[in-house]
């Protein structure tokens, strides 16, 4: 047999339950491709009390990395060798690295949807940013935000006790200036906002709402931005378009935070073009 011949691929994947519909492989499996690397990217069940044998399946199967998705980016970090500084601070890790046997956890979440704005040549650094919702998504880009440089933060959402916390982290750990606003009824956005962000689930298929805020504050001065990859032009969106705002959606989030996992994993760049395509053509089906 030739020396040349390798017919074993590096292996990365995602656990996730329920994680049928997660249609990340083919945006990492597109890249891979493209890049003519024999690597591969499993979908795999895994329930919450499976998890510590999974991850230590994985170790065993010499994975070299691994997403995490719903229920296990909290869970997994008392299993894991190392963690990234800002995953650690955001409390959920949805990328782990194997780096010579050790597992290194990170969350790409909140630098995927900093780096769409980056790319876009928005400098974060000294603007005021409003976050509408506390959950992952929120504490992921509040804390990437805060971590560059914003000099404010106002979240609102509907549960005080959820916004109040991540104000708090914010306060405590960084120099931006945070405050929390209750959800209730329409929402009052500051007026002197430079970037609103959505970061709820309203708006994700085959949800065709809005959030419930003053839209009279979207001018064509203000960036607005939402998390939802599917459809990547939500009604939100829509709205802010027709108001002049230069916009950023979930879609390009998403491509990015799997760009920052194919660099974390393989070294190399991936082509965002064929990700976004990839995912694309899911989101079309
Ligand atoms: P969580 O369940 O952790 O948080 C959901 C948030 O949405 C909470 O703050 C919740 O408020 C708020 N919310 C939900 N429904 C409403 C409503 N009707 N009115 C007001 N607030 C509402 O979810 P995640 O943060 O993990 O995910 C949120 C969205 O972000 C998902 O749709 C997901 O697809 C997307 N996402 C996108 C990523 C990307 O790369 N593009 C990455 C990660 C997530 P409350 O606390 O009051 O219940």
């Amino acid at each position: 047999m030739s020396e040349e011949l390798n017919f074993k691929p590096h292996l990365t994947g995602v656990l996730g339950h329920p994680v049928s519909e997660n249609p990340t492989v083919v945006m990492q499996e597109a890249a891979f491709n493209d890049k003519g690397l024999n690597w591969r990217y499993i979908t795999m069940e895994v329930l919450p009390d499976d998890l510590k044998s999974a991850i230590d399946g994985l170790r065993a199967l010499n994975f070299d990395g691994i997403n995490l998705t719903i229920p296990h980016k909290v869970a997994v970090m008392e299993y894991l060798d190392e963690i990234d500084k800002s995953a650690l601070l955001i409390g959920a890790v949805n990328t782990v690295h194997n780096k010579n046997n050790k597992l290194i956890g990170y969350n790409t979440d909140g630098q995927g949807f900093t780096l769409s704005l980056m790319k876009n040549d928005v400098d974060i650094k000294g603007k005021k940013f409003t976050v509408l919702g506390a959950g992952g998504a929120a504490k992921a880009i509040a804390v990437e935000c805060a971590l560059m440089g914003l000099k404010e933060i106002v979240i609102i959402n509907r549960d005080s006790v959820k916004g109040k916390s991540l104000a708090k982290k914010i306060k405590e750990n960084t120099k931006t200036v945070a405050k929390f606003i209750k959800w209730e009824g329409t929402a009052k956005i500051d007026k002197d906002t430079d970037v609103l962000v959505n970061a709820t689930s309203i708006g994700l298929f085959p949800d065709k709402n809005k959030p419930d805020i003053d839209y009279d504050f979207i001018t064509k001065d203000k960036i607005i931005c939402d998390v939802i990859p599917n459809p990547p032009l939500t009604e939100f969106l829509k709205t802010a378009e027709s108001r002049g705002a230069k916009t950023f959606d979930g879609l390009g989030m998403l491509v990015n935070q799997g760009l920052i996992g194919f660099e974390i994993w393989t070294g190399e760049d991936a082509n965002e073009i064929i990700m976004t395509n990839a995912l694309k053509s899911v989101f079309e089906k």
